[in-house]
């Protein structure tokens, strides 16, 4: 499974609709400063269900949607579209090639489609969980934040460690099945 292509219209400073092919080995996006790198990034996260405008490095969610420049106005909508290769069937799907888009007006809530089919965050979340990707995913890093990764404590070191390699899922239910009481055979 690997990222295939990230589409971007309306979001942030990409007003007009930008195609980037991401084929297997690029691990990084270089620019000049203020040149969208990290828009790049956000539309990542934000795709993959990112619900806090603050970790898109916005005030309010709407913010998300291109303001406008002195040569350009405004735009009433967002949108981005990530497709994953999923040839390895790595994404419980049965698809080869999975579309995940979302959507959102100035005036209004997110959209969701996963291969052109309307649903709901629930859902997007649900099949990314077992992948290792999400929209916190520890693989995809502002230059920044990199920092927060080498001045982590050992214990959130090993988090996104397991998060990247996709255990921490396991880890998770484990200790969610050894909270529950055990129940006693009926005789
Ligand atoms: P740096 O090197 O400083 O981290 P960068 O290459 O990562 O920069 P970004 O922070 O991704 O760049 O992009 C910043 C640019 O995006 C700024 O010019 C900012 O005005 C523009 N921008 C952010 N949000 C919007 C928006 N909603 N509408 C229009 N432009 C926006």
């Amino acid at each position: 499974m690997y990222l295939k292509s990230l589409t971007l219209r309306g979001f942030k400073s990409f007003a007009s609709s930008t195609t980037l092919q991401l084929e297997p080995g690029i691990t990084c996006v270089v620019g000049p400063n203020g040149s969208g790198k990290s828009n790049v990034v956000d539309a990542l996260s934000w795709v993959m269900g990112e619900q806090g405008a603050k970790s898109l490095r916005g005030g309010k969610m709407e913010d998300v949607v291109f303001a406008g420049t002195s040569g350009r106005p405004p735009l009433g909508r967002a949108e981005v579209v990530l497709t994953i290769d999923n040839s390895d069937g790595a994404l419980p799907i049965r698809y080869t090639e999975v579309t995940i888009s979302r959507t959102m007006f100035r005036n209004g809530g997110s959209e969701y489609a996963i291969n052109g089919q309307t649903c709901r965050l629930l859902d997007v979340r649900r099949l990314l969980s077992d992948s290792g990707i999400g929209q916190r995913d520890a693989r995809h890093r502002r230059a920044g934040t990199a920092d927060s990764v080498l001045r982590a404590t050992p214990e959130e070191r090993r988090g996104f460690i397991e998060e990247a390699a996709g255990v921490l899922k396991h880890r998770k239910r484990k200790e969610k099945a050894l909270r529950k009481p055990m129940r006693r055979r009926a005789t």
